[in-house]
C-alpha cells in the first residue's frame, strides 16, 4: 500500500500554539500531507496522512524540535489519504473531557506485549474500554467493559457507574492512548488505585497481536471511519440487511450525515445513505467527500 496514516500525541507545555501551528501547517503543505492536528497550551493531538515516503519525511522533520524527539507514532497503512483536507486548529483541550485535571495523576503504562502475557496466564483483571459506545460496539477486547457514553465528555458522569470496581486491578484502552491519559488521571484522582493504561492503545496492540484478544473491527476518525485489527469477527449487524457486519458509514444525504452500520451491498444499492428519504434528498454528498 503505497499511503500511511499516523496519529500521535503529546501533553507537554507549548509556549506559543500559534507559532506551532504555522510551524505544522507549512511542513504538512509542503508535503502534501492531509490530516487533523489539534493543539493547544496542553499538548498536541493529531492525525496525518499521506505517501509513504513523505510521512517519513515529515517525522523526521518534526523530531528536529526537541520537544517532539520522544514522539511515538500509532501507523496503518492505506490505498489512499484517510484525510481528504488538512485542518489545523487551536482548541482549549486537545481531547475535550470538559473538565480541568492534573495530568500528573495519570496512570502508569502497561505495553502490548504486557498485556498479552496477563491475557495468556487469564489474570484477574479488567478491560475497560474508554471509547464511546458506538466505537466499542463494532469491535472490542475480550470481555471488557464499554460504557455508554456518546462522547468523552460523557466519561466523567459514567465513571460513577462503576465506583464498585475501585479495588479491581484495571487496564484502560482507547485508539491510540490519548483518552486513556486524561480518562486514568481522572480515575486516579477519584480513587481508582490500581489503573494501568494501555501504551498506543488498540492500534499498537493489534499491530503487534493482529486477530488475537481484540475482535471485530476498530473505528477510527478520520475518511476510513473504521480498519481492519486482523479479527474476522462480526459484533455488529447491517442496519438495512441485517447481515454481521461492522462497517459503518455517514448517509451520504447531506442533510442526515447519521453515523449507521451497513454492509458494502446496501451501501451500493442505497447510494450510501440510510434510508430510501435519503436515498432520493437532492443534497447528496460530492463524489471527491467519498472514502472507497
Ligand atoms: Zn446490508
Ligand atoms: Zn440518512
Amino acid at each position: 500500500m503505497k499511503f500511511k496514516t499516523i496519529t500521535f500525541y503529546k501533553f507537554f507545555d507549548v509556549s506559543s500554539p500559534e507559532e506551532l501551528l504555522k510551524y505544522l501547517k507549512e511542513i504538512c503543505e509542503s508535503l502534501e500531507l492531509k490530516g487533523r492536528i489539534l493543539i493547544g497550551k496542553e499538548g498536541i493531538n493529531a492525525g496525518v496522512s499521506g505517501e509513504k515516503e513523505k510521512i517519513k519525511i515529515f517525522i523526521e522533520k518534526i523530531k528536529e524540535k526537541d520537544y517532539f524527539k520522544d514522539l511515538t507514532f500509532r501507523e496503518t497503512d492505506s490505498e489512499k489519504n484517510s484525510y481528504h483536507k488538512l485542518v489545523v486548529r487551536i482548541r482549549q483541550e486537545i481531547i475535550t473531557l470538559g473538565k480541568s485535571i492534573d495530568m500528573k495523576n495519570k496512570a502508569d503504562y502497561i505495553s502490548p506485549a504486557e498485556l498479552k502475557q496477563l491475557f495468556d496466564k487469564n489474570e484477574d483483571f479488567v478491560i475497560l474500554d474508554t471509547r464511546n459506545e458506538y466505537e466499542a460496539r463494532i469491535g472490542r477486547f475480550k470481555n471488557s467493559l464499554f460504557l455508554k457514553i456518546e462522547n468523552f465528555r460523557d466519561f466523567p458522569n459514567e465513571l460513577r457507574n462503576i465506583q464498585s470496581m475501585k479495588n479491581k486491578k484495571i487496564i484502560t484502552c482507547c485508539t491510540g492512548g490519548i483518552r486513556c491519559e486524561k480518562a486514568t488521571a481522572l480515575m486516579k484522582q477519584e480513587g481508582f488505585e490500581n489503573v494501568l493504561q494501555l501504551r498506543g492503545g488498540i492500534i499498537e496492540y493489534v499491530n503487534n497481536f493482529p486477530g488475537q484478544e481484540f475482535e471485530g473491527d476498530c473505528f477510527v476518525f478520520d475518511d476510513r471511519l473504521t480498519i481492519s485489527t486482523g479479527s474476522e469477527k462480526k459484533l455488529e449487524k447491517c442496519e438495512i440487511c441485517g447481515i454481521p457486519c461492522n462497517d459503518y458509514i455517514d448517509c451520504h444525504n447531506m442533510n442526515c450525515d447519521r453515523l449507521f452500520i451497513s454492509c458494502k451491498n446496501c451501501q451500493e444499492k442505497m447510494n450510501r445513505t440510510c434510508c430510501d428519504e435519503c436515498k432520493n434528498s437532492e443534497r447528496q454528498r460530492p463524489e471527491n467527500l467519498i472514502y472507497k
